[in-house]
């Protein structure tokens, strides 16, 4: 439980955020802290160094962490991360077993070590491991708090509701941390907020479109500003108005 109690502070926060996903709004604090972290002072540090030389960035990671602007941290980091890539794969070269013709069949597949190696490193990422040790916690956190506070419990149905994604993992995770009749309860106010706050971004959306249509063109704006960002959060847990 001490995790827990630790944890409230930031999920607590995030969920009294006027947001279109509270746990994206988690997520995105994680992820913000872990790139501050991978291009600030901790690169100087052997241990750090030595995590990040191994399992490298993802594609969307390393573009955060390039755009830090720390030109000799991201080149420490990404040399050192080239140390390792050749000599892992100079090393793995030598293992390869050519996959045996036969008569019958085009080509037997043989394992190469190679590609298995460089598939499992283009899903590495320092980043994405940082935040989501974290991130597992505070979705713990959530069903914590909603069995033991009522101001969470009041503040969880008051928000915007969430990103689909965020909602499958909500309703997926709910069965092994809720007991029967809290879950019922938990579901159900779940999947009212999902699909109210669905209604409400695709309402905006569709007022947006009228607003090009000349016979709308002097109606209010209303919420359709920012009615795209706020829908691509929805569907696609990312904020495009955002570094992410
Ligand atoms: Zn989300
Ligand atoms: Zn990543």
């Amino acid at each position: 439980m001490k995790d827990e109690k630790i944890y409230s502070i930031p999920v607590n926060e995030a969920f009294e955020t006027d947001c279109e996903c509270p746990v994206c709004a988690m997520y995105d604090r994680l992820e913000t802290d872990a790139v501050d972290y991978a291009m600030g002072p901790s690169y100087m540090e052997a241990d750090i160094r030595e995590v990040t030389d191994k399992v490298g960035f993802c594609r969307k990671h390393v573009r955060m962490v390039a755009k830090k602007g720390n030109t000799l941290g991201m080149a420490l980091v990404l040399k050192t991360h080239f140390d390792k890539v050749i000599g892992d794969v100079f090393e793995l070269q030598k293992e390869y077993d050519a996959p045996k013709k036969s008569l019958f069949k085009k080509k037997t597949s043989g394992t190469d070590a190679v590609t298995d190696y460089i598939k499992k490193l283009e899903c590495s990422c320092f980043v994405c491991d940082r935040v989501d040790n974290t991130f597992a916690r505070y979705v713990d956190t959530i069903f914590y708090l909603w069995k033991s506070s009522d101001e969470f419990r009041e503040n969880f149905k008051k928000t915007k509701g969430f990103c689909t994604s965020h909602y499958a993992l909500l309703r997926e995770k709910a069965p092994e941390a809720l007991g029967q009749d809290s879950l019922n309860e938990f579901i159900k106010v779940l999947d009212a907020l999902y699909i109210t706050n669905m209604e409400r971004v695709r309402d905006d959306l569709e007022w947006l479109i009228k607003r090009f249509d000349y016979r709308y063109a002097n109606e209010p704006v209303k919420n359709s500003k920012d009615a795209i960002p706020r829908a691509v959060t929805k569907i696609n847990s990312v904020n495009i108005e955002g570094q992410g």
